[in-house]
Order: structure tokens, then sequence, then C-alpha cells
């Protein structure tokens, strides 16, 4: 069994199975990305257009695409065609970007909420103070469904010093469940990675994105 085999079939016996698992591929050559999937992964997460691109079309196993990286205006129309679900939606803006060339494609997307929870001033997503309104904001939008919240998180040294930040993104995600706004259905909680998963699930994260725990160390952290 290679590496990355081994790595998935670890990780998904010990990882609940109502919780998704994307793999955070960036970086990783199509060769590694498809070990990944025969070995059980049924979604692949991509941060950029330009080198998610030839992965999606040349991809020989079947699987989700996930867009979980940071959006420009400019990309959006690929963006929309390429992926099956967009992680990183940060403002509203980008939001009726998004609806426009949906609807000119003729699809309807699922689109996840960015929020950032640890309101760190170089970060994208929205403030929790903000992401209810731009839901509310959102929802008369036609050719985009909103279907969960997503956040990056502070980068921390120590494992447990995530537990309250992913706490305030579970008690955000069950709020706005019960506030039943149009078109916005809270499916998805994605939050926690290769260092903070764990403590992610046990916070009610119900989609990881794992990166360095699949494939090993990168050559970049983020
Ligand atoms: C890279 C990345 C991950 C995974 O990071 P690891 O630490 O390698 O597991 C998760 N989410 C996003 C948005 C990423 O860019």
């Amino acid at each position: 069994m290679g590496r990355i085999e081994e790595n998935v079939k670890r990780l998904l016996s010990e990882i609940p199975s109502t919780v998704k698992v994307v793999a955070a591929t960036k970086s990783r050559t199509l060769e590694e990305v498809e070990e990944a999937l025969k070995a059980g992964i049924g979604i692949c997460g991509e941060n950029y257009l330009q080198e998610a691109e030839p992965k999606i079309r040349n991809c020989s196993v079947k699987c989700e695409w996930h867009y979980i990286g940071s959006l420009q205006k400019r990309k959006i129309r690929r963006i929309v065609e390429l992926f099956d679900v967009i992680q990183t939606v940060d403002s509203v803006a980008h939001a009726l970007e998004i609806d426009k060339w949906a609807m000119v494609i003729g699809k309807k997307v699922p689109v996840m909420f960015e929020v950032n929870i640890g309101e760190e001033p170089q970060k994208a997503g929205f403030l929790l103070k903000d992401v209810k309104r731009a839901l509310f904001e959102c929802s008369k939008l036609r050719n985009l469904v909103i279907v969960g919240l997503m956040t990056m998180g502070p980068l921390l040294s120590d494992v447990e010093e995530y537990r309250p930040y992913f706490a305030k993104m579970r008690k955000l995600y069950e709020e706005i469940a019960i506030e039943k706004i149009e078109n916005v259905s809270m499916r998805y909680l994605s939050m926690g990675m290769s260092d903070s998963f764990r403590v992610a699930i046990e916070e009610g994260a119900n989609m990881v994105r794992i990166g360095t725990a699949i494939f090993g160390p990168r050559n970049y952290k983020r």
C-alpha cells in the first residue's frame, strides 16, 4: 500500500462517517490526487484556479471539486464553470458575481460562506457580526444556494487553542439554521485541517479539509 493510500485509510477509519473529508490538494500532482481518491476520498479542495484546471480536466477518478481558495472577481466565471461547490464566498459582491455567471452558464451553484472567526485583519471572510445580514441579502439570489459555513481560523500552535473558535462557528451555524432563511440551508460546517480536525469534529464540524495528513508536508504552508 502506498503512503497516501495508507494515510487515507487510517483517517477514514478514525473520522466518523457523518463527517465529509475534503482532500486539500493544492501543490499535489494528479497522480497523488488520484491515489487519494482511489483510497476512498470523495471530495477534492483546490485553492488556485490555474493549478486546479488541468487536474479537474484530466482526473480519471470521479469526485466532487470544491473551491477553497480566495475569490477574485475576474476568476469567478471560470470557477463557477469548473467547480461543484464554492466554499469561500467572502462578500456579497462575490456572491452576486457567482449568481450572475451561474445564470449565464445555467447551473445552480452550492456555496458556503467563509467566516473570519479569528477577526484577523489580513484574512478573507465575513466577520461574525456581518454573516446574517449578508445571508439575508443573498437569499434572493436564484442561481446559487447557500449550504453552509466554512472557516480557516487562526494558525495556532496548541490544538486546544482552536476549540473556542470552532465552538463560536458551531453556535453561529446553529443560530442560522433555526432562522430558516430562504435559500439558506445549513448542511455543512467546514472547519478543521490536518492539525485541528479532531478538535473541529468534537466542536461540530461535519466537513474537514485535510492536506498534509494525507499527502505529507508541502513546500508552502497555506
Ligand atoms: C491547505 C488548506 C487546508 C489543509 O491544510 P493542511 O494543514 O495541509 O491540512 C485546508 N483548508 C484550506 C482552505 C487550505 O488552503
